[in-house]
């Protein structure tokens, strides 16, 4: 079949493919552990889906504007403003069918054919994707792996690429778990800055920040006068363990938001309106939203510690980076033996049922991602078989 140019070269998204197989074997019988999914384990929490629930029953059922309920985005944007200690415009805030739509709506928005975009590597499996869709051109740049994998000026500055129209970055990162520094941050939006290029900021994992205090920084922790023009992406996926309801945001300038409220208008139009009502208690109850994330955020310290604890153990050669965030470790598995991880992570699926997502999905495919979004007994069996497959236990 004939398909345009638009999305002939176009692959399913890399983590999604892995997860999926998971289903599909333990569907057919398989004893399958998988750590591959993106997601938390936890149920949304209980106040959060009985706004949703509401909603629903006092017939909330209908379009609203594209870019949300208007008491939603005023929400969403006192909290913004609480962190930013500063007022923020609510018309910046768009919100999108999961932070994946608000990726797409800035990528789609700001660039296109010869324009370069810089994404700091090992990336999310997407943006690429969405720079190619654009027809712009994704550049990748590593970080170097003791500095874990985060990017400096130093990196971004030695690539000379002509027409950089944006940056990429993520933090805490999916998959390193790596946290880039309030001092980090900043040197990365001056680099911006200077280069008149748009800082896309996905922050997605901001709130699943281990060993504290607080959440990750962010771009609104810095000053208003440090920032390049950006985009902050943002949702409920994650900290709210809210992946199948689909709702995630962008805040940047008002000009771009319009033109993304245009792009969503002729695509997709509002999310749907009970997972608005929903999101209203989250975001419309700070200290009970609070009080779930802290809850959350125990769980997948411990689990963080366990996953550590059980590599430093059974597979003492094998080097990972020291997760700060979010809820992936990523860890160099050539080391186990095989040299490619898409190799080394289908037969840990075919011989022990252990679905983990190769690394060539986030650009480094000698280094694999296992999720410990996962029960506590689930990631210690996982990392036995691990072990193992290669002949250590
Ligand atoms: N950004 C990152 C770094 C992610 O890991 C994910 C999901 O895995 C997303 C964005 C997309 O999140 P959502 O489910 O809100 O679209």
């Amino acid at each position: 079949m004939k398909f345009s140019s638009n999305i002939k070269d176009l692959q399913p998204s890399a983590t999604i493919a892995v997860s999926t197989l998971a289903k599909q074997l333990k569907a057919e019988g398989r004893d399958i552990l998988n750590l591959s999914a993106g997601e938390p384990d936890f149920r949304t929490p209980e106040f959060i889906s009985a706004g949703g629930i509401r909603g629903i029953r006092d017939g909330r059922t209908r379009y609203t504007p594209p870019a949300g309920l208007p008491e939603l985005r005023q929400a969403i944007t006192a909290r913004l403003s609480a962190q930013a200690g500063r007022e923020l415009d609510w018309n910046g805030l768009v919100v999108t069918a999961g932070a994946k739509q608000a990726l797409f709506n800035a990528i789609f928005s700001l660039f296109g054919p010869g324009d370069e975009v810089v994404v700091a590597a090992p990336y999310w499996t997407t943006y690429p994707d969405l720079v190619t869709l654009a027809r712009a051109e994704p550049k990748v740049v590593f970080g170097r792996e003791e500095n874990d994998f985060k990017v400096t000026s130093t990196e971004l500055e030695r690539v000379a690429f002509e027409n950089v129209k944006g940056l990429i970055l993520n933090s805490p990162s999916n998959p390193t778990g790596a946290v880039y520094s309030l001092s980090e941050l900043t040197e990365i939006a001056a680099w911006a800055r200077e280069r008149g290029a748009w800082l896309i900021s996905d922050e997605i994992y901001r709130r699943i920040h281990h060993d504290g205090p607080g959440d990750a920084p962010g771009l609104l922790d810095l000053p208003e006068g440090s920032l390049p023009d950006f985009v902050l992406v943002d949702g409920a996926s994650k900290c709210f363990a809210m992946t199948g309801w689909r709702i995630g945001y962008s805040f940047s300038a008002n000009d771009l938001a319009k033109k993304m409220i245009s792009l969503q208008s002729q695509m997709t139009s509002n999310i749907s309106t009970p997972t608005q009502m929903a999101a209203l208690r989250a975001y419309g109850d700070p200290a009970a939203a609070d009080a779930s994330i802290t809850e959350m955020g125990v769980a997948f310290e411990r689990r963080r510690d366990l996953v550590v604890g059980l590599f430093e153990e059974l597979l003492p050669e094998v080097r990972f980076v020291y997760p700060k965030g979010a809820f992936y470790l990523y860890f160099r598995s050539n080391a186990l033996g095989v040299e490619s991880s898409t190799e080394w992570c289908r037969q840990l699926l075919s011989g022990e049922g252990v679905a983990l997502v190769p690394g060539a999905a986030f650009g480094d495919d000698r280094w694999s991602r296992m999720s410990f979004a996962a029960a506590d007994s689930v990631i210690e069996e996982a990392i036995r078989r691990m072990a193992r497959m290669v002949g250590r236990a």
